[in-house]
């Protein structure tokens, strides 16, 4: 199964088209006043005049192509000038940046021209040519625009002329690369970036690294005098950090920085589609499971560690100190993708519909401007977004996901149409060779009834596949001729028939709150209770319930009743029952057991995703459990 060309899908309800609207009249426009103002895109006019001084981080190129790529995504949902103009001018500078061998990257070529590909595991250069590559992609697909697309061969066939088989081993520390070799591979029809890509991927991990005769330059340290401390542990090499600790088909958990791992993963499953082999696969299947059953929050969020930006052990999902970087919880939803691909497996839709919708979606403020970089599950009131970072790699990346959930939404394979999510959307496609028109209509996630509209020429066979939400305990249909369907096929009910024009199929998926436990392996959430409804986690914050949500104690038997607040308009709450300690009377710091008065309280929830957006406050998503 593949994605639907962007232009030929377009979401609809007024959930996803608020931040799609957002996206293009303030995420970027903002977005690109900052890639200004914090020097990152003067960087590539001082490459391309010789002269200046680098500004910022190493791999800030990086979040240029990035918003690049964003444009190009936002620009097929609408015409936007403003947007146009600012990927044009980004477009141009890149250009001009590019050296005649087709090096591109701004950190060298000002500081240090001579130092080029000497610590390929901390100096992201084949990292930002990674986003290049997917910028010139995106932009090239989405717009018919081959400037950037120009650039990104230039670039990838320099990175060929130096590495690969028979010439220098090396890979990026920072995976991306790959992923993207493999993209302009498909887009060109050259093998030679496939090969490359799979070369690398599948050299990572031997001995002896790479890596390790970099430790041992002293040249290539002083790029990153960090470099050590996080690749070495009792004077030996290790390699986790990056992913290089095994050869893929022996990895077994994730390991290490998790943006790293997310994007390495995106590529090993790209490559391992469409062959026949299946200790790859088997690889890629242990490693989410490892992650998706032990290693991830309720949210989708993933890395619990700052120390590594990465993965610890198992079970391990501390809630006040929770790193969950929106870039982390971005990757995981990309390769979700690319293992449903794989697979056909709904549960792979399952982990990116819950990652989207809670921890993607909390990177970004509701006004579209304003970004977590980490996404804890519990605020002592000390969290707040805020309009960039020094190191901005979360805003494009959010930005350039929102601009392509269309592809996150449906699928199209020969005489087979999957709806992933059943969010509203409308397409144009062909299937079973026929063109057809499917709308879906829906209020998702705050509703579970869904209608699916069928606007055919002729009557046209083949079979929908519609997935079957985790959530769902009792799915209800209506489709006039055939109530049940056809067959069940890894989490999709399959209906499969002789479509009519205007055929129309009800759904109703049965969506009602839900309170969830934790493996008791968690042991910080042992006792503890999370909301959830349908695709939606919810947390309880101070501004609602007047005191702090580490106070409260839910009754799980009670009434949980589906509400609003004119703080969040178009949102829905979930207000519960429940205790909660009097702190005011008591001064004492250990008064004897008993003596501290409790009342009974209602306490509203608000979903995950729109937490903070009303001022900085205490927040709690795994409540007591009365
Ligand atoms: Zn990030």
């Amino acid at each position: 199964m593949h994605s639907l060309p962007l232009a030929d899908i377009q979401l609809t309800d007024t959930f996803w088209s608020r931040w799609q609207n957002l996206l293009l009249d303030v995420t970027l426009p903002t977005q690109f006043t900052q890639l200004v103002e914090t020097g990152r895109l003067s960087n590539f006019e001082k490459a391309a005049a010789k002269a200046g001084e680098f500004e910022g981080l190493w791999f800030n190129d990086s979040d240029i192509y990035k918003f690049a790529e964003a444009c190009a995504y936002a620009l097929t949902i609408r015409e936007a000038p403003k947007v146009r103009e600012c990927l044009n001018t980004v477009i141009q500078k890149i250009q001009a940046a590019q050296e005649p061998d087709g090096y591109i990257n701004t950190y060298f070529q000002l500081g240090h021209p001579d130092m080029k590909w000497r610590n390929l595991n901390m100096m992201h250069e084949m990292y930002c040519g990674g986003h290049l590559i997917e910028a010139g992609v995106a932009v090239f697909e989405c717009l018919g625009d081959r400037r950037l697309l120009d650039v990104s061969i230039r670039f990838a066939d320099h990175v060929a002329s130096v590495f690969g088989p028979g010439k220098r081993l090396g890979y990026c520390g920072h995976e991306e690369i790959e992923l993207a070799l493999l993209e302009l591979s498909r887009v060109t029809g050259n093998a030679t970036y496939r090969d490359l890509a799979r070369w690398m991927v599948e050299s990572r991990g031997s001995r002896p690294s790479p890596y390790e005769a970099e430790l041992l330059d002293p040249d290539a340290c002083s790029l990153w005098p960090g470099t050590g401390s996080l690749l070495v542990r009792d004077g030996h090499y290790i390699g986790e950090y990056s992913q290089d600790h095994a050869p893929i088909r022996d990895h077994t958990q994730v390991v290490g920085h998790a943006v790293r791992a997310m994007y390495f993963y995106i590529a090993a499953a790209e490559l391992a589609d469409g062959t026949s082999d299946e200790a790859l696969e088997a690889a890629l299947v242990r490693c989410w499971d490892n992650l998706t059953q032990k290693r991830m929050y309720v949210t989708g969020g993933i890395g619990p560690s700052a120390s590594n930006e990465g993965f610890t052990a198992d079970y391990d999902l501390p809630n006040l100190s929770a790193y969950a970087e929106t870039c982390a919880s971005c990757g995981l939803v990309f390769w979700g993708r690319k293992m449903l691909e794989l697979t056909g497996n709904s549960e792979y839709a399952d982990i990116v519909e819950r990652a989207l919708y809670n921890g993607v979606l909390s990177g970004i403020s509701l006004s579209g401007d304003h970004y977590f970089y980490a996404n804890p599950l519990e605020s002592r009131g000390t969290h707040k977004r805020t309009p960039w970072f020094f190191c901005a790699c979360c805003p494009p990346n959010i930005a350039r996901l929102i601009g392509s959930l269309d592809r996150y939404v449906a699928s199209v394979s020969d005489d087979r149409f999957y709806i992933h999510i059943p969010t509203g959307f409308r397409c144009q496609t062909t299937i079973a060779d026929s063109k057809a028109g499917i709308e879906v209509e829906s209020d998702y996630p705050w509703s579970g009834k869904v209608i699916i509209r069928f606007k055919l020429d002729v009557p046209v066979r083949f079979k929908l596949f519609l997935r079957i939400p985790e959530w769902s305990e009792n799915m209800e249909v209506d489709l006039p001729g055939a109530d049940e369907p056809a067959d069940y096929d890894n989490g999709y009910a399959v209906y499969d028939r002789t479509w009519a024009p205007s055929d129309v199929l009800k759904v109703d998926f049965g969506m009602n709150p839900v309170w969830v436990e934790a493996n008791p392996k968690v042991r910080e959430n042992l006792g503890r209770v999370a909301l959830s409804n349908g695709p939606l986690i919810y947390t309880a914050e101070e501004c609602d319930l007047g005191f702090a949500p580490q106070l409260f104690a839910a009754n799980t038997d009670a009434t949980i009743t589906v509400g609003k607040t004119s703080g969040l308009p178009g949102l829905q709450t979930l207000t519960v029952e429940g205790f909660a300690e009097i702190e005011d009377d008591e001064e004492a710091l250990y008064p004897s057991e008993g003596s501290i008065a409790c009342r009974e309280v209602s306490a509203r929830f608000v979903p995950y995703y729109a937490w903070n957006n009303r001022g900085a406050n205490s927040m709690q998503v795994w409540v007591r459990k009365a």
